[in-house]
């Protein structure tokens, strides 16, 4: 690959999304970037295998108690979707871990097996938002969330999807797609975990600046 490529289409993903909206990305340049170009990927100290095997344990419980109660449940890839922009040139793809449908009520949920972040509930509204109109089996539904931790559930109600929720979305998508690259904001505290390498991006922080005791007589 070269040093990075610009896509074909610009495209992102859910996630990605939901931790612009929430701050929980504070250098919404590292999405901007992610969004418009293929690259080289930096490989981050996360065990995914052991990440993997906790997400599919809960899933499977979960699907389990859905079938038992006699819900139709789809997942993961089932669940696809990708849905291009009319006014703004982008791309949305998202994989709900389960949809859950009932004869008149149709349910997504996500699983969700770290500490509970407000972008795990931004994921989901994301989904309720979009699945209506990108996937075959929600086309027109209005539909409910749900979100599956280790310790109980908390649901969403159709009603959050509401106009404050739809404006946010929209902002964060004209912002996302425009050819105006998006303000970078490189610390450590975030590089460290970012996958873009410094022979895209420059700026990024690879070490932590402390201030000793021996600069200063403050306190
Ligand atoms: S390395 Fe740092 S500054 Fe660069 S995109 Fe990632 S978070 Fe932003």
């Amino acid at each position: 690959m070269a040093l990075y490529e610009l896509k074909q289409f610009p495209a992102l993903w859910v996630t990605w999304l939901a931790k612009l909206m929430t701050d929980e990305i504070q250098c919404p340049w590292s999405v901007w970037f992610r969004t418009h170009y293929k690259y080289e990927k930096l490989n981050r100290d996360f065990d995914s295998a052991k990440w993997s095997a906790s997400h599919r344990q809960l899933m499977d419980d979960r699907i389990a108690q859905l079938q038992a109660a006699e819900w139709v449940v789809s997942i993961e890839g089932e669940n696809w979707f990708e849905i291009e922009g009319r006014q703004h040139p982008v791309k949305i793809a998202g994989k709900p871990d389960i949809l859950a449908i009932g004869p008149d009520q149709i349910w997504v949920e996500d699983c969700k097996t770290g500490r509970k972040k407000n972008s795990d509930l931004y994921q989901v509204l994301l989904y309720m938002l979009l699945l209506p109109v990108s996937h075959p089996r929600c086309r027109g539904q209005q539909l409910q969330g749900r979100l599956v931790y280790p310790d109980g559930t908390i649901e969403i109600a159709a009603e959050q999807v509401d106009e404050t929720f739809k404006g946010q979305f929209r902002e964060a998508i004209a912002y996302l797609s425009s050819t105006i690259p998006a303000r970078k904001v490189p610390s450590f505290q975030e590089c460290r975990y970012c996958d873009i390498s410094a022979q895209y991006c420059p700026e990024r922080v690879e070490e932590s600046v402390v201030a000793r005791s021996e600069e200063h007589d403050l306190f």
